[in-house]
C-alpha cells in the first residue's frame, strides 16, 4: 500500500472550518480552524463539556466532522482510504481519558504493546520500556495488572504506551487528571523531551490552568463552541 507523500514541513494537525454536531441543537464545535506547528507543544483548554475531547477525537480519527476538513501531516483525512488512515493513525500516540489498558496484560506489557504489535523483538526494547516506566514512577509496578493499579498509575501506563514508539504527534486527553503537581510536571517534561529530541508535536487537553501557566506552550481555548488561539502570555 502506498502512502500519500508527507512533507516534513506540513502541519501535523490542521482543522479548516470544522464543525461538529451530535444532533439537532447539539452543536459542539463551530467553524474551528487552527494548525499545529511541527515540534510544537499546545494545550487545549476550556470548561468541562466545552468540546475538548470531541476535538481530540476528530484529531485521532475516532470521529468525523459534520463540516470542514481535518488534515494530518498535510493530508486531508476524508480523502484517505481506510488503509491510508490506518497508516496515519500509526504516527499518533493517543492518551485516552479512560486509559483503555488491556486488563490481562501487566503494566510493562501494556506499555510495550505498540512495539510488540509492530513486530519488534522484546530483547531489543525491554530496557527502553523499563526505563520509560521508571521515569513515570512505575519502576516497582511493572508486573501489576490494571485492576490492581490506582487511577494515577493507570494513567501513567497509558502515557508510557502512547509515547513508547516516539510518535510524530501525541494527543493526550487530560493526561494529568489523576496525578499530583510534581508528577504532572514530570509528565510534561517527558512530552517536552520528545518535542526536543525527535520533534514530536504534542496536543494536550486540560482544564488545569496552573499546569498551562507552568509549561511553555501554545494555548487553544474552546468555549461556547468557538475555538480561539491564545498566546502563552495570555494564559499567564
Ligand atoms: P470536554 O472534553 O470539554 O469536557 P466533550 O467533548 O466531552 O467536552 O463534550 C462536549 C459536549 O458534547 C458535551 O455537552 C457533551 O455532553 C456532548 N457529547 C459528547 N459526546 C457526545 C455524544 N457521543 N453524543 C452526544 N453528545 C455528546
Amino acid at each position: 500500500m502506498k502512502e500519500r507523500t508527507i512533507s516534513p514541513d506540513a502541519p501535523p494537525l490542521r482543522f479548516d472550518r470544522v464543525s461538529v454536531s451530535y444532533g439537532p441543537g447539539l452543536d459542539v464545535l463551530t467553524d474551528a480552524s487552527f494548525e499545529l506547528r511541527p515540534g510544537s507543544m499546545t494545550f487545549l483548554t476550556g470548561p468541562s463539556g466545552a468540546g475538548k475531547s470531541t476535538l481530540l477525537k476528530l484529531a485521532y480519527l475516532a470521529l468525523r466532522p459534520s463540516q470542514g476538513r481535518v488534515s494530518l501531516f498535510g493530508v486531508d483525512t476524508a480523502r484517505q482510504s481506510r488503509g491510508e488512515r490506518a497508516l496515519t493513525r500509526r504516527k499518533l500516540g493517543v492518551v485516552f481519558q479512560e486509559f483503555r489498558l488491556l486488563e490481562h496484560l501487566t503494566a510493562y506489557e501494556n506499555a510495550a504493546l505498540p512495539l510488540r504489535v509492530a513486530g519488534d523483538k522484546e530483547k531489543r526494547y525491554r530496557n527502553d520500556v523499563r526505563e520509560l516506566l521508571e521515569w513515570v514512577g512505575l519502576g516497582d509496578r511493572m508486573n501489576a495488572r490494571p485492576a490492581t493499579l490506582s487511577g494515577g498509575e493507570k494513567q501513567r501506563v497509558a502515557i508510557a504506551r502512547a509515547v513508547v514508539m516516539k510518535p510524530d504527534l501525541i494527543i493526550a486527553d487530560e493526561p494529568t487528571g489523576n496525578v499530583d503537581t510534581e508528577m504532572a510536571d514530570r509528565l510534561m517534561r517527558l512530552f517536552r523531551e520528545l518535542n526536543r529530541r525527535v520533534n514530536t508535536t504534542v496536543l494536550v487537553a486540560t482544564h488545569d490552568m496552573e499546569l498551562i501557566r507552568r509549561t511553555p506552550s501554545d494555548v487553544l481555548r474552546i468555549a461556547n463552541g468557538l475555538l480561539s488561539r491564545q498566546g502563552q502570555e495570555a494564559a499567564r
